[in-house]
């Protein structure tokens, strides 16, 4: 009897008790709890399959460079056209933004680059191989657009179910024309709270992401001098001042920027590519011009290193008594590629749920440049690479290879992440007090 008593006590005194509420989740992320895994399920369904690798060789096999992208470009508005998409164009010539959702705050941004690259010809055999010579999609920025357009399928199917507003962004001019730049000047990103790109990548496996918090890629820009010396016969050289041997000197000189002025932790590039003077045997020219391209991981390193590029070409030129002018490229010059460190932590999180946390792994920073950087300059931007390797495929190519293929068999996951990470960002990033506005904001919609 004392026993029931016992439990008679224990029942009353647990329904006085409060129970505990880990977290109250508003509607929208349940509903987005359910829809995201479908995201990979939806995007490798045959049908959404069939459909991205169509517009993907529909695109390699007619490449366009920077600025010209006008085909690739229609393409895309056709498929938005036919999803009911609306979109802003011509944006920076040939860029088209669209708009998923409700027209409102919060704003985030999926990118993807269309420009091919000048190659002289593809060496890759294969039924959808380029058709223009002289230039070829071997950066795999074709396959970029594909994934933006499946992740615009799905998201448009959800659009109801939005608590925002994705902004798809299709660039022009990624390799060397900073289309990105061109972009933002026009207003792309206007509102627009954060911004996630993908690059598919041939060193990691298939299913495996990359990416890192911090500086990610470096900021690089080109340069070229012409040296002018005085020509004349190479029998006679105390009649010439030769440009041959003061950029030979100029070219050692540079070498030592790095190796003895710059701090060996911080890294720093500077190469030399472009090497054009005289023609013959026995003859000095009147000058020479060398190019080249320096990296570096910082604002300041690169505003010092490009000072001391300058002075070094120009001064050692005059020690061989020839003068030197230095032109630098600055329309082809990007920033440091910079990860946002919450942005990171939300890739981390939605890319391990979907794919596994072993496949989301930690990408080394690389002296290569992005344009990407442009965007993650102005707001919170996360770049992460795709891994496209299949051991049993054979070996890829890297990218800029007339060799470089494609695995397509990539797509559904590039298309899914960018579902993912956006509507997610969306359901756990609520409109901020700062926000413009209602109505002030991409009236297109
Ligand atoms: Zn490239
Ligand atoms: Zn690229």
């Amino acid at each position: 009897m004392a026993f029931l008593k016992l439990i008679f006590l224990i029942f009353i005194l647990h329904s006085f008790m409060p129970i505990p509420i880990s977290s109250t989740p508003s509607l929208n992320k349940e509903v987005f709890a359910q829809i995201r895994p479908d995201f990979l399920d939806f995007a490798k369904k045959p049908e959404i399959m069939d459909w991205m690798v169509g517009i993907r060789r529909k695109i390699h096999e007619n490449p366009e460079l920077g600025y010209e992208e006008f085909e690739t470009s229609k393409l895309i508005r056709a498929e938005l056209d036919l999803m009911g998409i609306p979109y802003k164009y011509p944006v920076a010539v040939t860029g088209v933004v669209g708009y998923i959702g409700t027209g409102k705050p919060p704003f985030v941004a999926l990118r993807a680059d269309m420009d091919a690259l000048a190659m002289e010809v593809e060496l890759v055999e294969w039924e959808h191989k380029s058709k223009v010579p002289g230039k070829m999609h071997a950066c795999g920025h074709d396959a970029h657009v594909a994934m933006l357009l499946g992740a615009a399928k799905m998201l448009q199917e959800h659009r109801n179910d939005l608590q925002g507003t994705i902004v798809l962004i299709f660039q022009p001019a990624e390799e060397g024309g900073g289309g990105a730049k061109k972009m933002l000047d026009a207003g792309a990103l206007d509102n627009v709270d954060a911004i996630f790109a993908l690059h598919v990548s041939t060193k990691f496996p298939i299913g495996v992401l990359a990416s890192r918090p911090g500086p990610i890629l470096a900021a690089t820009s080109f340069f070229e001098a012409v040296i002018n010396g005085k020509g004349g016969h190479a029998a006679l050289p105390q009649h010439t001042v030769d440009p041959i041997l003061a950029a030979s000197n100029v070219i050692v000189s540079l070498q030592h920027l790095v190796s003895r002025e710059a701090d060996p932790l911080d890294s720093q590039v500077v190469s030399i590519g472009k090497f054009q003077g005289g023609g013959a045997f026995n003859v000095i020219p009147d000058s020479v011009t060398i190019g080249g391209t320096f990296r570096t991981f910082s604002k300041e390193s690169f505003v010092q290193l490009k000072q001391r590029i300058e002075e070094v070409i120009t001064k050692q030129a005059s020690v061989q008594r020839c003068n030197a002018k230095v032109i630098f490229h600055e329309n082809s010059s990007y920033p440091v590629c910079f990860n946002n460190k919450e942005l990171h932590e939300h890739f981390r999180k939605v890319a391990g749920e979907m794919l596994g946390v072993q496949n989301v792994v930690e990408a080394m920073a690389n002296m290569g440049g992005e344009d990407f950087a442009f965007f993650s300059e102005v707001i919170p931007g996360l770049f992460f690479f795709l891994g496209m390797k299949n051991e049993t495929q054979g070996p890829l190519q890297s990218g800029h290879s007339p060799y470089y293929t494609v695995n397509e068999d990539v797509f559904p996951y590039g298309a899914a992440l960018h579902a993912s990470l956006a509507t997610t960002y969306l359901s756990e990033n609520p409109p901020k007090h700062t926000s413009p506005p209602e109505g002030s904001f991409h009236d297109e919609l």
